[in-house]
Formats: C-alpha cells, sequence, structure tokens
C-alpha cells in the first residue's frame, strides 16, 4: 500500500515525539510492505512564528490531501497571552473542523505492566480498557448564542449547550459500531435530569440503541459516571458524552492509568474522511528540548492511524504488542519510571522498533 501521512510536529516536546512515531511506522510500513510519504508542515505556536497563522493554507492543503495526520502538540508560554488575537490552538479547533471530524475516541487502556503506576488501587485498575467516544463538534463549545455583556451594571457570560438529533445519531453510531468490535456494552453519559439538550441527547441514544439489540446499553448521569469511573472502571467498555461531559471525564479516566505520556487518541468523522491522531497530552514545555518526553502516545496514536484511517489492524495490533512488549521488559521513560531507570525519548523509540523488528 502507498500511504501519504500529514506529519504536524507543532510546539515543545512535538517534535520530539513525532520523530519518534515517524521511526515506528517506517519500521511496521518495512516489514509489511507499505511505502510512506511524509509531508512535514506547521502548526500552532511554531506557525504563528513563521506564518502569522496557527494553520498557515500550505498545512491544511497538505492535511486534504493525505490518507492521515499525526500531531504532536500545539501550545506553550510564549503564545499564552489569552489577549492575543491568534493563539495556537485556534489552529487545532481550525484543522478539526477542516477535516470534517466529529468523534474523539480516546482509549484508556492500563497495560499490565503499569498498573502499579496508577493513583488507584491496583486491584481496581487491573484489566481496565475504555474506549471513550467523545462529541467534538457540538455543545456548549460552539452552541450560539454566547457571549459576555452588561445586565444590569454586572458582568455576565453566557454559552448554549446545543445538540441536533443528527449530530447525536451519528456519533452514537460510531460508539455502537466500536461496542460490536470489543466486549459489547456501551454506557451513553448524559445529564438528562436537568438538561433540555441531554433529554434529546438520552431520546437519540435509545433510537440509535433499537440498531443495535445485540450491544448491552445503559444510560449514566455525569455526575454518577464520574464516582463510577474511580470505583468500578473495569466495568466499562465503549463509553459515548458530548463535548464538555468528554472532555472532563476522559481526561478524569486518563488519570486511572497512570501516565500522560501513554494515551493516544483519533479523531474520526464520516466514512471516508482524513482522520486525525494526536496524544492526549499538551506540549509538555517545561520538559521540552531534554530528550526525556515519552513517546508511547504518539506511537499508540500512530497505531490508532494504522487500524481507522488505513484498515491496517495486524499493523496496529504489531505496534501495539511491540508496546506492550517493552514495557512488560521494564523499560520506561522518566514519567513512568517512579524513580527507577529512565530511557531518554529515542532510545524509547528504539526500543519498540527492536520489539517491531
Ligand atoms: P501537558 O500535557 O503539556 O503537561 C502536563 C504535565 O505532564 C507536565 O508536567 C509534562 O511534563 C507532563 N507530560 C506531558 N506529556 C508528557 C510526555 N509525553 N512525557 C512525559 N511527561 C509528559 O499539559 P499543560 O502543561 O497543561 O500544557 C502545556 C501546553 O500544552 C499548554 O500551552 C497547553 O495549552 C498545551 N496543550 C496542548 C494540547 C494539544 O496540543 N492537544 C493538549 C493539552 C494542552
Amino acid at each position: 500500500m502507498e500511504i501519504k501521512l500529514t506529519l504536524l510536529p507543532g510546539d515543545g516536546i512535538g517534535p520530539e515525539i513525532v520523530t519518534e512515531a515517524r521511526k515506528v511506522l517506517d519500521v511496521v510500513a518495512n516489514r509489511f510492505g507499505h511505502t510512506l510519504y511524509y509531508n512535514t508542515q506547521l502548526i500552532g505556536g511554531i506557525a504563528i512564528d513563521e506564518t502569522g497563522d496557527p494553520l498557515p493554507e500550505e498545512t491544511l492543503g497538505a492535511c486534504l490531501q493525505s490518507d492521515a495526520v499525526l500531531l504532536g502538540a500545539v501550545g506553550g508560554p510564549k503564545w499564552d497571552d489569552p489577549k492575543a488575537a491568534v493563539r495556537p490552538e485556534q489552529g487545532l479547533l481550525r484543522i478539526r473542523k477542516e477535516l470534517g471530524v466529529f468523534a474523539n475516541l480516546r482509549p484508556v487502556k492500563v497495560f499490565e505492566a503499569l498498573a502499579e503506576a496508577s493513583p488507584l488501587k491496583t486491584e481496581r485498575v487491573r484489566g481496565v480498557d475504555i474506549m471513550f467516544v467523545r462529541e467534538l463538534t457540538g455543545d456548549l463549545y460552539f452552541g450560539t448564542p454566547r457571549g459576555r455583556e452588561i445586565v444590569n451594571g454586572k458582568r455576565v457570560g453566557f454559552n448554549t449547550m446545543r445538540y441536533d438529533e443528527d449530530e447525536i445519531a451519528r456519533v452514537m453510531r460510531i460508539g455502537f459500531e466500536l461496542a460490536r468490535q470489543r466486549r459489547g456494552k456501551l454506557a451513553s453519559v448524559d445529564k438528562a435530569n436537568v438538561l433540555e439538550t441531554m433529554r434529546v441527547w438520552r431520546e437519540v441514544a435509545h433510537e440509535v440503541a433499537q440498531e443495535y439489540p445485540d450491544v448491552q446499553y445503559e444510560d449514566l448521569l455525569v455526575d454518577a459516571m464520574a464516582m463510577y469511573l474511580i470505583n468500578r472502571p473495569s466495568d466499562f467498555d465503549v463509553v459515548v458524552t458530548g463535548n464538555m461531559f468528554g472532555d472532563i471525564l476522559s481526561d478524569e479516566a486518563s488519570m486511572i492509568t497512570g501516565s500522560l505520556g501513554m494515551l493516544p487518541s483519533a479523531s474520526i468523522g464520516a466514512d471516508g474522511s482524513i482522520g486525525l491522531y494526536e496524544p492526549i497530552h499538551g506540549s509538555a514545555p517545561d520538559i521540552a528540548g531534554k530528550g526525556i518526553a515519552n513517546p508511547l502516545a504518539t506511537i499508540l496514536s500512530g497505531a490508532m492511524l494504522l487500524r481507522w484511517s488505513l484498515g491496517l489492524h495486524a499493523e496496529a495490533e504489531a505496534v501495539e504488542t511491540a508496546v506492550a512488549q517493552v514495557l512488560a521488559a521494564g523499560h520506561r521513560t522518566g514519567d513512568i519510571a517512579a524513580g527507577g531507570k529512565a530511557l531518554g525519548t529515542a532510545e524509547m523509540g528504539d526500543k519498540v522498533c527492536e520489539a517491531l523488528g
């Protein structure tokens, strides 16, 4: 297979971790007989510095011409002024919009070798394997009216929680399809006891559930879910939520594994659209340039890319197995070493390549 990928290293540790993911993709492509063509482009703070635009036209053009996009991270203190007219995150929001991706998939899987790194009790996290599906294009983040005004001499801010039935149905279907390929369970998280938007969410979720009688479905309120994730995380398979609740719950869930540096994500849209793959962590400016960042989340994002955008399941599994083997052999970067011996970013990438080779 001939594969065209756009790489967007971005800011902070982004270039370091994307380099390692590329190394691993090269090894897997070589092993399975594929040819990879890379186009590396600017996004985020570095794009603002060089072009004044967090998502330059050339970057967008390259992404739209490719089979999939792998991103490092954007942002950092240099571009943090909240009053600045252009900000790195705008590049991220725009690329998601332009690619038409509406579902963010975040697997939260506890590697056996790292179960003890979790802040939760080991017996509680062992075997946790949740797929979070967060809606990306609606909700409080995009609903209108939104804004701020002065009412009776007081500052007032307001946003609108809004979903239409099509937006809900398409993300629910992604969740149900995933559940079918996994353990056949889906939890839809809402706040239907209080919010009208979430009553529509639940109604539509139930309608879509009728199409999937083989999937065991449950409704959960977001406040209850926040508790269940801590006291019984291994009960969940696929969890589908709106944009706002998903933002918060998926970060909470990520802590179950004990390291941000381990968690990949995929943002996908309708069939045939171009997927965007990135680690869930940020640009980690505190460790940028030191060669100590954990590249595994980005490497695992590369595995998701192989599976979701290219349908290369055996290749994706080979990468995931290599990562599990490297961890089982005791190799760690600083963030997961618990004070023990730590490898650098490139050394960790090399270990994964060796395990693959
Ligand atoms: P962060 O995820 O960058 O870092 C949080 C902590 O985790 C830091 O101590 C960091 O060193 C550590 N960490 C993160 N990734 C790591 C890795 N791969 N290996 C080892 N340690 C790692 O979050 P933050 O500090 O809140 O944000 C820093 C910048 O990143 C901000 O400008 C923020 O806006 C941006 N950000 C970008 C994204 C994105 O690009 N998708 C996401 C979140 C934050």
